[in-house]
Formats: structure tokens, C-alpha cells, sequence
């Protein structure tokens, strides 16, 4: 199988995985077009993006093994490449713990990825509460909601770690929005909100607006926290309802 290209590598972060040194790799295109991405060479045209050999990313993985010991997978949409598994098989082969980021439209590679062990940690972007409308404005694709939910309850059930996150984006994502979301993922380990950056958007006329202010946000972050509703199997996590500013 034809491996994926690497087009992004980070040899360590301390933002991908909480509590965790990452590596991040970033793979090329996404089947979404959400407006206020800001992967837009990686999205629209990988092509002009220069590869990463994958012997040199596995040299300093070796590296830097003593104190990096695990590996973030992202984008783009790492689901949308046939060869993903062979890929991450040779990082579980290195020893390392592996990250996923996913949009969660590839439910069916999401839980082979999942079952055959090649997975330690899912993030995925729930961009929206879990309704066919709101999710096409959001991610300017008319997609399927019902991958969405599947991929969901695929990670609930394997019981995979995992966070959900969304990136808060004035004029679409308001308090009832937000209160929407948080009740469509009761018993998530994690949830995570990310104010939306006006850097470089897929959407240029969306550089002009502005993101949430501090107060504006953290009153988003409280609603998620104040009714974000725990199982036993996530509880461990409770701690962690996090909030991030987008990089
Ligand atoms: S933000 Fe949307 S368009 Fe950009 S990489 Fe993620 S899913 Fe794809």
C-alpha cells in the first residue's frame, strides 16, 4: 500500500496530547472545507508543499525517543489515505503511542484503526451540534451526519481515550449552539473548545472577524464545564474540560 506523504513534522509539542511530548505529522488534503480553517495550503493544494521523507522523520523520532514518546497524527483528514494504517503501523513498530486527529466523516477506518490496536488516543473535531444543517454551514461540505454520530459511539464504546473539540466561531456558534453541543456528548472523556483564529483562513473574507474575546470565551468554556455530564468511564478525565486558543 502506497503510504500517505508527510507534508508537516514537529519533532516534539506539548499542545497535541495532554500531558504528553508529541511528535506531530501532518498529512495532506480533507474531504471538509470548514470556512474558518487554517490548514489552507494543506488542504487545497498539497501539492505546493514539500514532503517529508519518512526516513528522516523516523531518524529524529529515534532521535528523540528518551523523551518523546508518542506521535500525532493529523492534517488535513488523515482518514481520507488508504495507506494510514501501514503508516501508523511503523510508528507502533518504533514503540511509540500514537495520536489520532479526525474529522470523524470515515467511520469504518476510524474503528479498524481502533481494533487492530493502531490507536492509543482519538481527537475528534465535532464541529457542530449533531444536525445535517448545521453541520454542512460549518463545514461547507453536505456530508452525512449519521458518520458523524457512528464515529462517535465508536469511540465511546471502545472506550479508545479520546477528546472532542470544536472551534467556536462568532456569528455561528452561540451559548445555545455550545449548550446543543455539550448535550449531544454526554459521557466524553474530554471536551475541548477552541477559539477560532483569524490567521489564514480557507475563507479569506473571514480574516476580518473577530475571534471571541477572553470573557466571551471563558463563559463558553464554563457552559461546556457547568453541564458537561460525566460517566464513570470517563471520570478519571473530569479534570480535564479544557480550553485551548486555536494555534
Ligand atoms: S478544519 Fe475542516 S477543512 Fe480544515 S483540516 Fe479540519 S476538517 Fe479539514
Amino acid at each position: 500500500m502506497r503510504l500517505p506523504e508527510i507534508k508537516g513534522f514537529l519533532e516534539s509539542s506539548f499542545i497535541d496530547w495532554p500531558g504528553r511530548l508529541t511528535a506531530s505529522i501532518w498529512l495532506a488534503g480533507c474531504n471538509l472545507r470548514c470556512p474558518f480553517c487554517h490548514n489552507r495550503d494543506l488542504v487545497l493544494s498539497p501539492e505546493t508543499l514539500p514532503n517529508w521523507p519518512l526516513k528522516e522523520v523516523l531518524r529524529r523520532l529515534r532521535k528523540n525517543r528518551l523523551f518523546v514518546e508518542s506521535v500525532c497524527i493529523s492534517g488535513g483528514e488523515p482518514t481520507i489515505h488508504p495507506g494510514l494504517a501501514d503508516l501508523l503501523e511503523i510508528f507502533k513498530n518504533e514503540g511509540l503511542a500514537v495520536k489520532l486527529d479526525t474529522n470523524g466523516t470515515q467511520p469504518q477506518v476510524l474503528r479498524e484503526l481502533i481494533l487492530k490496536g493502531l490507536v492509543d488516543f482519538v481527537a475528534m473535531d465535532v464541529k457542530a451540534p449533531l444536525e445535517s444543517r448545521l453541520y454542512r454551514r460549518i463545514t461547507g461540505k453536505n456530508i452525512d451526519i449519521s458518520k458523524i454520530k457512528e464515529s462517535i459511539s465508536i469511540i465511546l464504546e471502545t472506550g479508545v481515550e479520546h477528546l472532542f473539540r470544536m472551534t467556536v466561531v462568532p456569528g455561528f456558534h452561540s451559548p445555545e449552539v455550545v449548550f446543543a453541543w455539550v448535550q449531544d456528548l454526554q459521557g466524553a472523556q474530554r471536551l475541548t473548545l477552541q477559539n477560532f483564529s483569524p490567521h489564514r483562513c480557507l475563507d479569506k473574507t473571514l480574516e476580518s472577524l473577530r475571534p471571541f474575546d477572553e470573557k466571551e470565551f471563558s463563559a463558553l468554556c464554563a457552559l461546556v464545564e457547568e453541564n458537561h455530564l460525566i460517566t464513570s468511564e470517563s471520570e478519571r478525565a473530569r479534570s480535564s474540560t479544557i480550553a485551548t486558543s486555536f494555534t
